[in-house]
């Protein structure tokens, strides 16, 4: 599935787009905003290019494997379709597209199953640790999944270790929590328009694992 929507490039930032005359940033920002805000800046303002990590490998190719064993069987079926279908019967979906103009963020879920009473938004993370950078990322997805559907069956957000069935985390997105994601949102879209600085860690031991470490200016 794609997007099925006009996005326009931002004149600077490479990761940015212009979606409905706003700027739209993708989810998985949200994660690395809470290792480093600043990894954002040199990749996407500063445009600093770097080798993909062994995880990043690692976890594209078992993406692949999950999206191709879930092809084999998958019916395809169009947004609307699945919403309608899902109030009567359990359904799965793999790389489930959500954008949203109101809060300009976008990006695939790794998995959502839907059933007549909620909706389960699952995003795959290579270990079994509930990060609150993770936390804000399936947060997101959360957010912008309920911007779409514009219903009011429960969101539940949950974190699965990447390879197996083992959900480690899951909590209801409830008022609280939509909150606390809108506000980092805000603070994502303040950092794309210049009105604040991307911030640096003062965490050494982030410093030492990022793969910017060797470009950048900020290291400690
Ligand atoms: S080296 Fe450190 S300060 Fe620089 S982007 Fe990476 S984590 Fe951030």
């Amino acid at each position: 599935m794609s997007f099925g929507a006009n996005l326009i490039p931002h004149p600077s930032i490479s990761g940015v787009k212009i979606f409905q005359n706003k700027n739209n940033f993708p989810i998985s920002w949200l994660n690395t905003q809470g290792y480093c805000e600043y990894s954002i800046f040199l990749e996407n303002v500063r445009r600093v290019k770097t080798e993909p990590t062994k995880s990043m490998i690692r976890g594209s190719h078992e993406h692949s494997i999950l999206e191709e064993k879930f092809r084999e069987d998958a019916e395809p079926a169009t947004f609307d379709e699945m919403m309608e279908t899902s109030k009567t019967a359990e359904i799965l979906s793999r790389e489930f597209p959500v954008i949203s103009a109101t809060y300009g963020i976008r990006g695939f879920i790794d998995e959502v199953w839907m059933t007549p009473d909620e909706f389960v938004i699952i995003d795959d993370k290579p270990g079994t640790i509930a990060y609150p950078s993770s936390i804000n990322q399936v947060y997101g997805y959360c957010l912008a999944f309920k911007d779409m559907i514009k219903e009011d069956r429960k969101i539940v957000a949950s974190l699965r270790q990447r390879g197996t069935d083992r959900v480690f985390w899951a909590s209801y997105f409830d008022e609280k929590a939509e909150k606390q994601i809108n506000d980092i949102v805000n603070h994502m879209h303040e950092l794309i328009s210049g009105e604040k600085e991307f911030n640096s860690t003062d965490n050494p031991n982030k410093c030492g694992k990022c793969r910017f470490n060797s470009s950048c200016d900020k290291r400690v």
